[in-house]
């Protein structure tokens, strides 16, 4: 923890299957500072997730009783199901200087990115990072390899890809997964620039 920066708060989005977790894992596992925003959602665990570790897996009314307790920074409906990023997972840490990852859909870092120009902690705190398969093609290579997806499934993810990847223009970086070491080593060096920005620096640290 460093108390005379704010934490940042970074923004993944990308195709399921664009190995974008994968990715994040191994980072975080080499800073203890960079920690995971654990998201909300109504989707059913799958084989090896745990909770409050992958998700904390709720069912729809917990789900609509958090979001009328505006216990939210966003949330979103994918693939059918809800997933929401809570205030509780980023502010506080943010505060205290830790670095968040959130993995979000292309929906939910347009909320962040409203929420940017209205509030100057998620304004001086976001970056904005996109991962993405070389292609659709090759995404759906993927997801048929990873096993743990239905037919209707793999199909509705490689359409929500094409659609997901318009989006590329509105992050500020982008990260082509064509070989999992390097996507590593880009994201690990995103991350090692972005803790030298001086815009989270606390008033007091250099006067
Ligand atoms: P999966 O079900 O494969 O874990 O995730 C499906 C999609 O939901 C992924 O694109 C993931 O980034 C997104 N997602 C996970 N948590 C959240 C969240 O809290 N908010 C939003 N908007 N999307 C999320």
């Amino acid at each position: 923890m460093n108390s005379s920066r704010l934490g940042m708060i970074l923004i993944l989005s990308g195709p399921s299957g664009s190995g974008k977790s994968t990715i994040a894992k191994q980072v975080m596992a080499r800073y203890p500072e960079l920690g995971f925003s654990v998201s909300c959602t109504t989707r059913q665990p799958r084989d090896g997730e745990k909770e409050g570790e992958s998700y904390y897996f709720v069912s729809r009314e917990k789900f609509a009783e958090d979001v009328a307790a505006d216990r939210f920074i966003e949330h979103a409906t994918v693939h059918g199901n809800s997933y929401g990023t809570l205030k509780s997972e980023v502010t506080e840490r943010v505060l205290n200087g830790t670095d968040v990852v959130l993995d979000i859909d292309v929906q939910g870092a347009s909320s962040i990115r409203d929420l940017c120009r209205k509030d100057s902690l998620f304004r001086k705190c976001t970056e904005f990072v996109f991962i993405t398969p070389p292609s659709p093609e090759i995404l759906e290579h993927r997801l048929r390899s990873r096993g743990t997806e239905t037919e209707e499934s793999i199909l509705r993810r490689t359409a929500n890809a094409r659609e997901e990847m318009t989006h590329i223009p509105e992050y500020d970086y982008l990260i082509i997964n064509d070989e999992l070491e390097k996507a590593v080593e880009d994201f690990e060096s995103l991350y090692r620039a972005f803790r030298l920005s001086t815009r989270r620096l606390k008033g007091e640290s250099f006067s």
